[in-house]
């Protein structure tokens, strides 16, 4: 998990995820109140993860043609997991 560039205190998955979910907004380390954004890169992966992945999901569920419950039902859980762990995959930066 990423820590606080300033004093290494560990972030709370908690925050990092609710920041994911806001549009990136940036993190305020508990300790120092150091600000930190997130990188480009880590924007692309999570993305990707969160929103690229649910909507391949959603487009193969609402195809008929292709849909089966058992797989749609599996690769949902999949990406709430997904959704989950991206938290740890992420990296921010603190602009000083
Ligand atoms: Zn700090």
């Amino acid at each position: 998990m990423q820590k606080c560039i300033q004093c290494q205190t560990p972030f709370k998955w908690s925050t990092v995820y609710k920041s994911l979910w806001f549009a990136y907004s940036p993190i305020h380390c508990n300790n120092c109140g150091t600000k930190h954004t997130i990188t480009f890169t880590s924007r692309i992966i999570a993305t990707i993860m969160l929103v690229v992945l649910p909507l391949l999901w959603m487009n193969y569920s609402f195809n008929e043609m292709a849909f089966d419950a058992t797989i749609s039902f599996s690769v949902l859980v999949l990406l709430i997991l997904v959704s989950l762990f991206s938290p740890f995959l992420v990296h921010y930066n603190s602009k000083t």
